[in-house]
């Protein structure tokens, strides 16, 4: 039996703060020793202060950073953000400032380890630091993902995958939604967090991860040594069926879904939460494939407007299907994947994911 600590919480510290340690309390408190290396993985995803709720909160992380020394441990924080340097996330997110005068260690994940993890993907590089530390404290956001629905607690550890290595493993899972959320489940299964505590104060809905989408205020935090158990409990609250999540689903199949959850606390009925609208990204005889996700499928738009030409997107783009020409970027819908981790990357907001006429009209015709 899984059990998810679920409180209302706001960002005054002193209300934080006493519901942060009741769960680290109830879930690691006791395999914490001193000088132990525990590892704090938040949701850096990129330079952006709290309101826009990209980043997980910067007094969640500290109140974390807090137990862990009045245990005699050793706090390191530690991600590998998609988008902008390391330092200038912390500084950007008021990380920096939020654990001044704290003993921590900030450490980009940086290093790999090559782990095995099994069929299809076989070995991957997952941060040496995420793997050798005695204890993982996973750190996640509650937000929308216009790829995967909703990035919680196993999407989360997906940051433990160094740099370019993540777009590398979003192009190797392909178009393949199902096969992307086997991948984070397996990443989730090696590094094993001791605890998930999912930021949902001030949550994200709409089109994110990133700028373009919109923070919506909860007020409710969660936590659990059950993953997998914290992700279902926000599907439930959000009301979702919890296998629309696609890695709740792979985690049934691979014997990693609780049989039962227990909930402490109260779970609040969420209506409304404005959720990307998913498409099937292969649909048809196989043969038709390639066409139907060209014409059919969603995929990332500019607007020029506000596309500022730095970079981040066709640096980051697994499948190189962005180019800049004429001071306007393109994109190769052939070459396109529909990861949508450029509308994730794009510090700008100027990318969203829009729907193509002839998909609409299909999909109205196919009823999909
Ligand atoms: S779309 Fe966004 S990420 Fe891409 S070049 Fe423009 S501003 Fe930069
Ligand atoms: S253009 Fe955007 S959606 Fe398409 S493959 Fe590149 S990053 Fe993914």
């Amino acid at each position: 039996m899984s059990t998810v600590i679920i409180k209302k919480a706001s960002y005054d510290y002193n209300v934080l703060r006493p519901v942060v340690l009741e769960i680290l309390n109830s879930t690691c408190g006791d395999i914490i020793h001193k000088k132990s290396r525990v590892i704090i993985k938040p949701n850096l995803l990129a330079p952006a202060p709290p309101e826009q709720a990209i980043v997980t909160h910067p007094l969640i992380i500290k109140a974390v950073a807090e137990y862990v020394l009045d245990k005699g441990a050793v706090p390191q924080i530690s991600d590998s953000p998609a988008v902008g340097s390391f330092q200038k996330i912390l500084k950007e997110s008021g990380i920096t400032e939020a654990l001044a005068g704290l003993n921590v260690v900030y450490k980009e994940f940086r290093e790999s380890a090559v782990i095995d993890i099994g069929e299809p993907f076989k070995k991957i590089e997952i941060a040496e630091d995420a793997v050798s530390g005695d204890i993982l404290i996973n750190l996640a956001k509650l937000k929308t993902h216009t790829q995967m629905l909703l990035t919680l607690g196993v999407k989360n550890l997906f940051g433990c995958i160094v740099g370019m290595k993540k777009p590398e493993w979003h192009f190797r899972a392909g178009v393949d939604r199902e096969k992307f959320a086997a991948l984070l489940v397996k990443n989730f299964q090696a590094v094993r967090p001791a605890v998930t505590i999912i930021d949902g104060i001030l949550a994200m809905e709409g089109q994110g991860p990133g700028r373009s989408g919109t923070p919506r205020e909860l007020g409710v935090i969660l936590g659990s040594s059950d993953t997998v158990a914290g992700d279902i409990v926000v599907c439930r609250m959000l009301g979702l069926e919890p296998h629309s999540l696609l890695t709740n689903k792979i985690a049934q199949e691979v014997n990693l879904y609780p049989e039962k959850i227990t909930i402490d606390g109260e779970l609040p009925e969420i209506k409304n939460f404005k959720l990307p609208e998913i498409t099937p990204l292969v649909f048809g005889p196989q043969r038709f494939h390639g066409y139907f996700r060209r014409h059919l499928v969603q995929r990332p738009e500019c607007d020029d407007s506000v596309c500022k030409l730095c970079g981040e997107c066709w640096k980051y783009c697994p499948a190189k299907a962005i180019s800049p020409v004429k001071k306007k970027i393109r994109f190769d819908y052939d070459k396109c994947i529909r990861c949508y981790c450029c509308a994730e990357v794009c510090p700008h907001g100027a990318l969203s994911v829009r729907e193509t006429l002839t998909g609409k009209v299909a999909r109205k015709f196919l009823k999909m």
